[in-house]
């Protein structure tokens, strides 16, 4: 039987059919999935508006809001080894990343943000007007599309749905075809906490569906996390409504390793950077810029690190890199890597499939990589890095320009003990984070967002709150 679709508090069957979600290292079945039509989308719709007119959820005193949504955490926290273990099986990333990132990323993340729930304060306003009183007021945007990717279904659900719920939307949430089951399981717990009915929809279904939602004039705002194509699209799309957007997109991060650094602390960190759930991490480290004195150094030793990893199924403890999420990921991964090879890159080493049953592939290192190849400008998503060194002396100011030659804007990172060049390229770089001395993380209580074709607008801490509210002024004359 087909897993539901969640519509104003009951789980109803899809009617467009069904799909299947497979588990990515056995090729095995896990579920047939509902697919949903734009009917079913027309009633999650009503039901997340009449939720946000239903006084029982917009009159929510902020400490039962906030009490829900603590309550939403320890409920996760409670299911945490059998959502890790959903997430391991649809997403295939090792079930260490699925406990420490995913699992306890997500109910962490509605901590946080139940404890807003009583601090969305306004302001008063210093204005120049005579027996005024103006004041703000943060409100609620209305129902939130919330549209998410494959690589972490769940940590990054929670990334949206924490601060929508915490602020007072009403929400239709729609994961990844490929990566469907953990979103499912969340809003089973989100069933059991006992939020009113409508407040949280959940419709499972391919990206025409997406589409779908960003052309719906039911929706106030479309929360996207994906590619950066998908993202152009939902743009153009929501032109007509102008509707309230948010994309976060992706990413080719470089990674700076200058001659002075720490090249065993560099390699530690650049291959978890650069492989955490095989690569598929939006801020991954994909560009290495190592400088000239220090490459062969740094080769040898990334590659031996490289080639010391240990591929299997996410369900094994001891594996360190999972397989791609699905056949289509990893012709994708292949092409790119053919390009590589026929644009005169280095294979140093990988660059092949690593099982014949599951998607596994390879973690593969290429040096000799220049700015204009597609390893250089193409996000991979995927095992596959790319060493471009630099001989620049002291000069920062070019290697800053081939760090910023890129479309994308969202993560990079600097190795170096000297602080004035950590200062000078954390300044320098056009991206959302930098990270120095250090593998790519994030945290609910740190802006995440890209530059440029990286995205709109930060999820997490403060700053998500102001992706789900607008602020309306009240001027109240109160005399002649
Ligand atoms: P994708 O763009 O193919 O799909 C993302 C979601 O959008 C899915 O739910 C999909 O069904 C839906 N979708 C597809 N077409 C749509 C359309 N026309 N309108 C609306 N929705 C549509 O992305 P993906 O392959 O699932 O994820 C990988 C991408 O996500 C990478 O580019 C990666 O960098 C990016 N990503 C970015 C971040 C970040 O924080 N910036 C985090 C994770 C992943």
């Amino acid at each position: 039987m087909a897993t539901k679709l969640y519509i104003n508090g009951e789980w109803v069957e899809a009617t467009g059919g069904t799909f299947e979600t497979h588990n990515p290292a056995t090729e095995e079945l896990i579920a047939e999935v509902g697919k949903a039509s734009t009917t079913d989308l027309d009633a999650a719709v009503e039901a997340a508006r009449g939720a946000f007119e239903n006084p029982e959820w917009r009159e929510m005193l902020p400490v039962q809001r906030a009490r829900l949504l603590f309550r939403f955490a320890d409920t996760i926290e409670a299911h945490h080894e059998e959502l890790a273990q959903l997430e391991t099986a649809d997403q295939g990333q090792p079930i260490g990343i699925s406990r420490m990132v995913s699992t306890t990323g997500a109910a962490e993340h509605f901590r946080y943000y139940a404890g807003w729930v009583t601090k969305l304060e306004g302001r008063t306003s210093p204005i120049s007007y005579p027996n005024t009183h103006h004041y703000t007021r943060r409100e609620p945007l209305g129902v939130c599309g919330l549209i998410t990717p494959w690589n972490f279904p769940l940590m990054i659900l929670a990334w949206k749905l924490a601060p929508a719920l915490a602020t007072g939307n009403t929400v239709i949430i729609k994961p990844a075809s490929v990566t469907p089951m953990t979103a499912i399981r969340l809003v089973e717990i989100a069933d059991e906490v006992g939020f009113p009915a409508g407040v949280i929809n959940l419709i499972t279904g391919p990206g025409s569906i997406g589409a779908a939602m960003v052309e719906h004039k039911g929706i106030d705002k479309i929360s996207f996390t994906g590619s950066t194509e998908v993202g152009q699209s939902i743009v153009r799309a929501s032109a007509d409504s102008l509707k309230r957007v948010t994309l976060e997109l992706g990413g080719k991060a470089p990674s700076i390793i200058a001659r002075d650094a720490d090249v065993d602390a560099a390699v530690a960190g650049n291959l978890m950077g650069g492989l955490l759930n095989s690569g598929q991490v939006c801020a991954a480290y994909t560009r290495f810029y190592v400088d000239k004195k220090r490459e062969d150094e740094f080769l040898t030793k990334f590659a031996a690190g490289i080639e010391a990893m240990k591929i299997g199924p996410g369900h094994d403890e001891t594996t360190q890199l999972g397989p791609l999420v699905s056949a289509d990921h990893l012709a994708h991964v292949e092409r790119l890597v053919a390009a590589g090879r026929a644009e005169g890159a280095e294979l140093v080493t990988g660059g092949e499939r690593a099982a014949d049953t599951g998607h596994f592939y390879r973690p593969t290192l290429f040096s000799g990589v220049r700015d204009e190849m597609t390893l250089a400008t193409e996000e991979v998503f995927g095992p596959v890095l790319s060493v471009l060194s630099y001989d620049d002396g002291d000069d920062l100011a070019e290697l800053i320009n081939r760090a910023n030659d890129t479309e994308y804007g969202l993560s990079s990172t600097v190795w170096t003990k000297d602080m004035s060049v950590a200062h000078r390229l954390a300044n320098g770089i056009r991206a959302g984070a930098v990270f120095v001395n250090m593998p790519p993380i994030t945290d609910m209580a740190a802006p995440w967002g890209g530059f440029k074709a990286s995205g709109w607008g930060n999820e997490m801490g403060p700053y998500a709150l102001d992706a789900y509210t607008e602020i309306k002024g009240v001027w109240m004359h109160y005399g002649n």
